[in-house]
């Protein structure tokens, strides 16, 4: 008999790898909840309309990835219903919020999920059929300040933040501005002009792109195309005023905020909701798969489907990619206790156990030595396990000054015991140390 395996593109996760997803979901479900966002849990199976009009018909997701199906038909008066397993989650989310009339509250909804999203895309590293996506949308009519700059700024902010505290460092923020829908149709028709004479000579994709739909083209990974698409007119020279104006806004308050970001003109997205502000997090670690998230403003999409004005913002990060992501990164750097108390002598053990506890007590992660290892020992041992070493010996205790020596950059410091804490909790310089 064959043996049966996980089919291919899915996968299983194993301890001690599902302690890393456990950990990213934690720090994600903290940071959403300081900006006052809560959880929203949509079926993993939609009609599979809901994907053609919320997505589009022309992406890639809905023309060729979707696992879809016909339902059987409970009566035989009943049609068979099309149903498709979600290849992403905002169509459901926004779904939802019209459904239940999330709207009629006057509030914004600020909603984030977790969970498993399927495409029948060609599996390779960081690329699944079964993948997970850490989202949240913002939501609401416009009188509750929906349309504003200021909430695409906080949201990629927010996700700045939740990038530092997941501990991934390197990450470059691209955005730029699709304008409005009118500015949209406009940009696609300077586009299919520009591209009536290029098209014949790029890939097979591209040349049905720059008759369906031209802003596509834009998506193009092959090599030998990338020369002629840097030709190609820019959507920033189609925006009207009210888009410049709003992608200003968004840039002036990331400026304030100190979140730095690139502007990328070619950075369209791959789905047809998006209107003004579109972002994508890159990773250099990655390899080809080099996104970590991406996002945008969707200001038609409740309409789309048949529901109210409700102009909204979101994104969705690749679970997969950031534990990819973190485990380079911890492979290259692992990570390190914020201190190892070196007692020097027996005798100073049990103060030794004292001050640990103090340090653990205000949140760091400390190794407690042992004051019968010679002093060689010591720092041999604290080099391998911690940033720092705190050495503790008899004078240390009745002055209440610590030594304390960075391995990072090799200096020593006198900090008095009160501000062991504070002094222990600022990240440690150079390379190789957390
Ligand atoms: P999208 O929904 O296409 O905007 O994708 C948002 C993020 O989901 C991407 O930046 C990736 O990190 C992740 N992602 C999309 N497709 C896949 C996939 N097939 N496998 C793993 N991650 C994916």
């Amino acid at each position: 008999m064959t043996t049966l395996k996980a089919v291919r593109g899915t996968r299983d996760l194993l301890p001690p790898e599902t302690a890393l997803w456990n950990r990213i979901e934690t720090v994600a479900r903290s940071v959403f909840a300081r900006y006052n966002f809560g959880e929203i849990r949509t079926p993993v199976f939609e009609d599979t309309a809901l994907f053609a009009r919320g997505v589009g018909e022309e992406t890639d997701i809905v023309s060729k990835e979707m696992y879809t199906w016909e339902d059987r038909a409970r009566a035989q008066s009943e049609k068979p219903q099309s149903l498709t397993l979600r290849p992403e989650n905002t169509a459901g989310v926004v779904r939802a919020y019209i459904e239940h009339n999330l709207g009629q509250t006057g509030e914004l909804q600020k909603l984030y999920y977790i969970g498993p999203q399927f495409r029948r895309e060609r599996p390779q590293k960081g690329r699944y059929r079964q993948f997970s996506q850490i989202g949240a949308e913002v939501i609401g009519p416009a009188s509750a300040g929906s349309e504003s700059p200021l909430r695409d700024a906080e949201v990629l902010e927010m996700l700045a933040t939740l990038l530092d505290e997941l501990g991934i460092t390197g990450w470059t923020l691209h955005i730029n501005s699709v304008g409005s829908a009118a500015d949209r149709v406009r940009y696609n028709e300077t586009l299919r002009e520009a591209l009536v004479p290029l098209a014949p000579k790029m890939c097979v994709d591209c040349q049905r792109r720059a008759v369906t739909n031209p802003l596509r083209v834009l998506d193009c990974k092959v090599p030998e195309d990338q020369p002629i698409i840097d030709t190609l007119p820019r959507i920033a020279d189609s925006l009207d005023e009210a888009s410049l104006a709003h992608f200003a806004a968004v840039t002036a308050a990331l400026d304030a905020a100190g979140v730095p970001y690139t502007r990328n003109h070619r950075l369209v997205r791959g789905l047809d909701y998006y209107t003004r502000t579109t972002f994508e997090f890159t990773h250099g670690g990655l390899g080809a798969q080099n996104a970590l998230l991406g996002g945008g403003r969707y200001d038609g999409l409740s309409e789309a489907i048949g529901g109210p004005k409700a102009p909204g913002i979101g994104f969705a990060m690749g679970e997969d990619r950031l534990v990819l992501t973190l485990q380079a990164l911890e492979a290259a750097a692992p990570p390190r206790a914020d201190a190892y108390v070196a007692p020097l002598g027996e005798s100073l053990n049990p103060a030794a156990l004292a001050l640990a506890r103090e340090l653990r007590r205000a949140g760091l992660t400390v190794e407690l030595g042992e004051g019968g290892f010679r002093l060689k020992k010591s720092f041999d041992a604290a080099d391998k396990t911690a940033r720092r070493i705190v050495i503790l010996g008899e004078d240390e205790l009745q002055s209440g000054i610590l030594t304390v020596k960075d391995f990072a950059t090799s200096t020593q410091t006198k900090v008095p015991r009160a501000e062991l804490a504070a002094f222990l909790a600022a990240p440690a310089e150079g390379k190789g140390h957390k």
